[in-house]
């Protein structure tokens, strides 16, 4: 194959600059993704962490959120971590009133549900498909993973057992935010589905 991988990062709202950075860290051809026209161009995707009603608004208002679903329906790879996790997740749990996500991944999520107990934290994370080390997961104001159908497969939980990682085919999704650490295993991980998936 020649050229490199193109992957958008949904750019409505949260980091998208940090995960641009990885990515292009690691050698993909990133578009920041604000428009229907642009979601055409790439092969995958991320979605960014941020405020998922935020996100779910302002991909209404920008005539993207119906093309996101097409493009998730049709198989493009997309990891969305933290907010973007809550807006893959099929259900919400504990969104705001008229709150909807794109969908794609068969969980429930539960938004914010460390509380204000533990609005955010760090901790180290086993994380089997992706070897040693244990990766440094930092949580902020992170949701879970409440349920997880069958054909998702659950790549790492917390002590407790919550869920906080999965993938269900084209599809990555993680409670926490691998672009603010420094360990590009993630990203990586990612753009190897990208490229399996061409
Ligand atoms: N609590 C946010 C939400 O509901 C997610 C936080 C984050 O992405 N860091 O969308």
């Amino acid at each position: 194959m020649t050229g490199r991988t193109r992957v958008g990062v949904l750019a409505l709202q949260g980091d998208f600059r940090e995960h641009a950075a990885v990515l292009a860290q690691l050698g993909a051809e990133v578009t920041l993704v604000r428009r229907p026209a642009e979601l055409e161009a790439v092969d995958g995707l991320v979605l960014p962490g941020g405020e998922s009603s935020v996100m779910d608004k302002l991909a209404r208002a920008f005539d993207l959120a119906d093309p996101l679903r097409s493009a998730i329906r049709d198989g493009l790879p997309v990891y969305g971590t933290c907010a973007g996790l809550i807006m893959l997740a099929d259900h919400i749990v504990d969104g705001i009133a008229g709150q909807e996500s794109l969908g794609g991944l068969d969980v429930t999520v539960r938004r914010n549900a460390f509380g204000s107990q533990l609005d955010s934290f760090e901790t180290d994370l086993a994380i089997p498909v992706l070897g040693d080390p244990p990766v440094h997961a930092v949580f902020i104001r992170a949701p879970v993973v409440e349920r997880a159908g069958t054909a998702v497969t659950a790549l790492a939980t917390l002590d407790d057992g919550r869920l906080v990682a999965v993938e269900q085919g084209n599809l990555l999704g993680t409670s926490f935010h691998p672009e603010v650490t420094g360990d590009t295993r993630f990203h990586a991980y990612f753009l190897d589905k990208v490229r399996m998936a061409l």
